[in-house]
């Protein structure tokens, strides 16, 4: 067993055998802990010691806060799993991609050369940082002007949407679907954060002009608090860097030394038995074949579909592995379906914090396997139950 230190709060000392009855699944957060077996498989080999004196220094390699050798290593691991175009882009980077959103909020903003301010939007269900951040700033640059859908119909009455950036998550978080933008003629801010095999198929290098990605659902670091972002433009590049120079003189070099590491040993096990995102996939693509199977088996719920894609990194139509379920409640007697669940004592994140209605709630499938096995567990009594009493 493991030793009494390490359980989670589910399971009981001394050896963590024992899992406590009343204890709730929690699939609230997108904490990417899936990854930890894959680490401790690699751990000499991904470890990273400093000395004292190494790496004092505000300057880094490469121009604007980066080091070369790690921007090499992105650009590789890019070309070598197909997912974006990353020759002839810049690179800037990010305390996670989340220091990320608003920089280039701030660098798309400022190029509109409006009298206004620029029109911030997203497509429901969305990744709520987007408006909460716009809102937070609260800058004469940008403003949040909720939904995509209800501009698009406009669109023609308005005409241009030059003065729009529209975030476009692809895959979607939280229903895990690959998205485009909708606006003709607006920014589109491209998050990438799940564009990576563990959680889809990859039907062909993205190739928008502002792309974001973050190590946190590639390797799972989510802790390093390290992103990137990929930009096409020369002057939206320099914009974001001035953001970035503003707000915290680039990423911690300790992060970059450390993702460097990581990316080192993640290029060298490409393709081999040891590859990351054939742990990943064959992970996510598990769980959520097995969460599929308890949920078809009642009509009270369901799971959005995602259909069968080909993929160019497997070389194979390859089973869907989302990151997250979005799970949908049926039934007219149960329109708060996170309460449904959390009677059930499982706990969600509600539809309406992706400004979606409240019959659905999003369950995390990517943390720990004792996170994971509890919510199947919980999710089976809960469907057992009803199917008996109906
Ligand atoms: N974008 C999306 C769509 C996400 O789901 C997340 C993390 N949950 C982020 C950005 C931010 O990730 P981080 O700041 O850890 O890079």
């Amino acid at each position: 067993g493991k030793p009494s230190c390490e359980c989670n709060t589910c399971y009981q000392p001394p050896d963590c055998s024992q899992l406590s009855l009343d204890c709730a699944a929690d699939a609230d957060s997108g904490n990417p802990l899936f990854l930890e077996p894959y680490w401790q498989e690699h751990a000499a080999s991904s470890a990273v010691v400093v000395a004292g004196w190494h790496r004092m220094s505000y300057t880094t390699t490469g121009k604007n806060f980066i080091s070369l050798e790690l921007e090499r290593h992105i650009r590789m691991l890019h070309l070598m799993v197909g997912n974006a175009v990353a020759d002839d882009r810049f690179i800037v980077f990010g305390s996670g991609s989340t220091q990320l959103l608003y920089a280039l909020i701030h660098a798309l903003s400022q190029g509109q050369n409006s009298s206004g301010p620029a029109s911030v939007v997203a497509s429901i269900p969305y990744y709520p940082p987007y408006r909460m951040q716009t809102d937070l700033f609260d800058s004469k640059l940008a403003e949040w002007k909720g939904v995509t859908s209800s501009w698009a119909n406009e669109s023609s009455s308005i005409g241009s949407m030059k003065d729009f950036i529209e975030f476009v998550t692809s895959p979607n978080n939280p229903d895990g679907l690959l998205k485009h933008s909708v606006l003709s003629g607006s920014s589109s801010i491209y998050d990438r954060a799940y564009y990576w095999p563990h959680f889809t198929a990859i039907p062909a290098p993205a190739d928008e002009d502002v792309m974001i990605f973050t190590t946190s659902k590639l390797s799972g670091h989510a802790s390093s608090r390290f992103g990137w972002a990929l930009i096409k433009d020369k002057d939206v590049y320099m914009r974001t860097v001035d953001y970035i120079q503003l707000n915290t003189m680039g990423v911690s070099r300790d992060t970059q030394l450390r993702i460097l590491k990581l990316f080192k040993v993640i290029l060298g096990e490409l393709g081999g038995e040891s590859d990351i995102f054939a742990f990943g996939h064959k992970t996510m693509s598990e769980r959520w074949s097995k969460l599929n199977q308890v949920v078809s088996r009642s009509k009270r719920f369901s799971l959005q579909t995602i259909p069968p894609q080909y993929c160019k990194y497997f070389k194979t139509i390859s089973d869907p592995s989302p990151a997250y379920g979005w799970l949908k409640c049926e039934m007219e007697e149960d329109g708060e379906c996170s309460a449904v669940l959390r009677a059930a004592g499982i706990i969600g994140r509600e539809g309406s914090m992706f400004e979606a209605d409240d019959r659905h709630v999003r369950l995390s499938l990517l943390k720990t396997q004792d996170d994971f096995d509890q919510l199947l567990q919980k999710m089976e009594a809960l469907i057992s139950n009803y199917e008996s009493i109906m």
